[in-house]
């Protein structure tokens, strides 16, 4: 098996270049290094499994050779990116899975695309089974994210139509672990590093909004489930254990050891008030659950931004 994997050198991709590597894969891993880099896959170095290509996907992808699956994971993830830099955002969720799909359907591969529990926006109804239509503010920061991943949806179901394409939809729930950048805004890299650093944990708002943190390990278990599915439906990926921030603060102040004190800021715009996937369809067609606790993924995250935080001096 030969894939192709987009945002290769991300959190989430280059967990995936490994386990395909794993699985027996040869891999080409694409990323333009927005938010990717290549520390995520130096381990690698040498490998004749991996091929890495810089590349934009925004522009037409040249791979070389056959290939029998394209995963597209090309995206940054943060709320800060939304705002510091909407339009490439935008560009990827839209042209880059156009230029993906159309990868795919050249070299008759199939085709495995990362969306996200924002096509679900602020939703009305908890938790959240893939039936659900959401309810996405269009214009607001986050809009370049959320409507960028539904049309990317949109576009992956209408290939799936139109050519006959064989394409998975994966909705990723709030994801973390080891590779996520320490600067990255979001909110296990922001209260790990203020923990670690003494410094106060910054709560947006009054801390009661809810999210479920699911472990890389699992979801990356999820992710190749799929592949491997005969589904073509999207399918929830995610942790069901739902808790407030507040309480997420107190998780890591708890896991780190940490005496940092908790501070209330101004809250993020659209911020959605719950999130937990209902993973009936994950179980039923995938046998998928997921197994890791917060406490033992906590630590493996705290022990990767320990490290890295050292490196930096
Ligand atoms: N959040 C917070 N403090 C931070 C960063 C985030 O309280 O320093 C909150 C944010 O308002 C949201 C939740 O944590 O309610 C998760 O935020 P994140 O940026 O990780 O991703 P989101 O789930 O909003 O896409």
């Amino acid at each position: 098996m030969r894939a192709v994997v987009t945002g290769g050198a991300g959190f989430l991709g280059s967990h995936l270049v490994d386990r395909l590597i794993a699985e027996g894969w040869d891999v080409v891993a694409i990323d333009n290094f927005v938010t990717g880099s290549l520390d995520n896959l130096q381990h690698l170095e040498g490998n004749p499994k991996l091929q890495f290509i810089k590349q934009d996907i925004t522009r037409f992808i040249k791979v070389e050779g056959p290939v029998d699956f394209v995963f597209n994971f090309a995206c940054p993830a943060s709320p800060d990116d939304f705002v510091k830099i909407p339009l490439a955002i935008l560009r990827v969720g839209s042209m880059g899975t156009h230029n993906a799909l159309g990868l795919a359907r050249a070299k008759n591969a199939k085709f495995l695309t990362a969306s996200t529990s924002e096509v679900y926006g602020d939703p009305t109804i908890s938790p959240q089974p893939e039936t659900y239509w959401g309810n996405v503010n269009p214009i607001g920061t986050r809009s370049v994210y959320d409507e960028s991943k539904r049309f990317s949806e949109s576009i992956t179901m209408a290939y799936h139509r139109v050519y006959g394409l064989d394409t998975k939809i994966v909705r990723f729930f709030n994801t973390y672990g080891p590779r996520m950048r320490l600067d990255d805004g979001r909110v296990v890299p922001n209260f790990v590093g203020q923990a670690l650093k003494g410094e106060p944990l910054t709560i947006y708002g009054d801390g009661l909004q809810t999210r479920s943190f699911g472990f890389y390990r699992d979801i990356i278990d999820g992710v190749f489930r799929l592949a491997m599915s005969g589904t073509n439906e999207p399918v929830n990926i995610g942790s069901n254990f739902e808790e407030t921030i507040l309480r997420f603060a107190e998780s890591v102040l708890k896991a780190t050891g940490s005496k940092s004190k908790i501070v209330h800021v101004a809250a993020a715009s659209d911020d959605p008030r719950q999130r937990r996937p209902d993973l009936t369809r994950a179980k039923t067609l995938l046998g998928w659950e997921p197994t890791t606790g917060l406490e033992q993924g906590l630590a493996e995250t705290i022990e990767y931004f320990k490290g890295k935080m050292a490196l930096a001096g």
